[in-house]
């Protein structure tokens, strides 16, 4: 963790304060040029006794598409029960420094998705020149709706029940292709993935969990930017509107706080937190909680709603702010760990985690120079290695898979036998 560098500005907060005023001052002075009305979700205009609905989200969408200079909206796949699956842009002009926002990959986890979507219409409406001067120099991306078909039937995995982030390996789903393909293309400096946790009292409550890349792949530096965002900018954002905050996955002791035991957020490779590490982003998970521990909130489903969404927006606060403070020291990481495979040296880990050390079996202490594959092999997984953006060379019928790339470690996770979730058992070549 480093210090902060300066005071967290409050970025979508001045948004939400120039577009509430939008909103509260529109008819009566009525000019003949109005500013368009900034378009409310579902969720707001129920002041959530309800999510924003699939045909609400398409109309705010495409409402903001046309209103803002400074969003697009475009498509990036189809569901299997033909829901697009949608990227939003939001800034200035093309920046070096791009954030991804990825929303509700589960489907029943909704409280992200809602606090996206009101983010891309603060953000798309907002004039304060701190807004403007953000968005001149940060690309924002989002995929306001990870899961569709998920949100639709309010289940966590898609259509066919695939849990979408424990696909970011192997791909076999439309909506983790579609993602690997904007990561592949975006090159984005930060991942932030939102979702919701259920709690258990006293051990495990916290009002937002967080937790960075734990796999050991992860470059030193961007590992240290991702907890950067978490401990210096994320939680201090959540605490200061009165959240409270922890680590992801571990359990504390009610009296003195300390850790007690990790149920989950380990180091595992096909979920997007640590995939995010892998592909030289600065990744972050952040988990609000579903259950009501006031009687209010229990009384109120309204009110517990209200506090899911408002919380995963004081989170994005805290993004938006390392984004802005700290563009200089993240793009030089990012830009680093991604020349730093061709260098091809040093071992690649199959298991382990930052707070787990891995176990030999779990080290490919000196890895082969690349992997062969014979023409059915690679007929088999071509398209997920275009999609997860590694290079390969024709070879024969066949192909070679070089490890002098940038996503070096990526490789023998997807082509070795030691790797558990190997798409394919690659020939090693070791005649370098
Ligand atoms: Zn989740």
């Amino acid at each position: 963790m480093r210090p902060r560098t300066g005071r967290i500005p409050r970025i979508r907060t001045l948004a939400l304060a120039c577009v509430t005023a939008a909103l509260a001052a529109p008819l009566l002075s009525a000019p003949a040029q109005a500013t368009p009305t900034p378009p409310r979700t579902g969720f707001e205009k129920t002041d959530g006794a309800r999510w924003t609905s699939q045909p609400e989200e398409q109309k705010l969408l495409a409402t903001v598409d046309k209103a803002s200079d400074r969003v697009s909206v475009s498509r990036i796949g189809t569901t299997k029960q033909n829901r697009p699956l949608q990227l939003v842009r939001i800034g200035e002009r093309p920046s070096k420094n791009t954030v991804l926002l990825i929303c509700s990959q589960h489907g029943d986890e909704p409280s992200g998705r809602d606090a996206c979507l009101s983010t891309i219409r603060d953000l798309a409406y907002a004039k304060d020149k701190q807004t403007q001067r953000f968005l001149s120099r940060t690309t924002l991306l989002v995929v306001p709706t990870a899961n569709p078909d998920g949100r639709a039937a309010d289940t966590r995995g898609n259509s066919d029940g695939v849990d979408i982030n424990r696909d970011h390996i192997s791909l076999q789903t439309a909506e983790a292709r579609a993602m690997a393909a904007v990561i592949r293309d975006r090159q984005p400096d930060s991942i932030y993935d939102l979702h919701e946790y259920g709690a258990t009292p006293k051990y495990y409550d916290k009002d937002l969990f967080d937790l960075w890349p734990r796999n050991l792949n992860t470059d030193e530096a961007v590992h240290e930017e991702a907890q950067t965002l978490s401990e210096a900018y994320v939680r201090p954002a959540a605490n200061k509107s009165g959240y409270t905050t922890g680590t992801y996955g571990i359990w504390t002791d009610p009296v003195t706080g300390e850790p007690i035991k990790q149920t989950a957020g380990d180091g595992q490779e096909r979920i997007l937190r640590n995939v995010s590490g892998i592909k030289h982003a600065a990744g972050l998970l952040i988990e609000s909680r579903v259950d009501p521990l006031t009687e209010a909130e229990q009384k109120d489903e309204a009110l517990n709603n209200r506090r899911r969404v408002k919380s995963q927006l004081s989170a994005l606060d805290g993004l938006f702010a390392y984004a802005n403070e700290r563009r200089g020291q993240l793009e030089a990481a990012t830009s680093a760990a991604r020349a730093e495979g061709f260098r091809d040296r040093g071992p690649v880990y199959v298991g382990g985690a930052d707070n787990d050390p891995a176990e030999p079996s779990e080290v490919i202490q000196d890895p082969p120079c690349g992997y062969r594959l014979d023409a059915a092999q690679y007929d088999g997984v071509k398209d997920e290695l275009a999609l997860h953006g590694v290079k390969v060379r024709r070879d024969g019928a066949g192909a070679y898979v070089p490890m002098r790339q940038s996503a070096r470690a990526l490789v023998p996770l997807l082509l070795d036998e030691r790797a558990t979730y190997h798409l394919v058992t690659g020939s090693p070549d070791t005649d370098c």
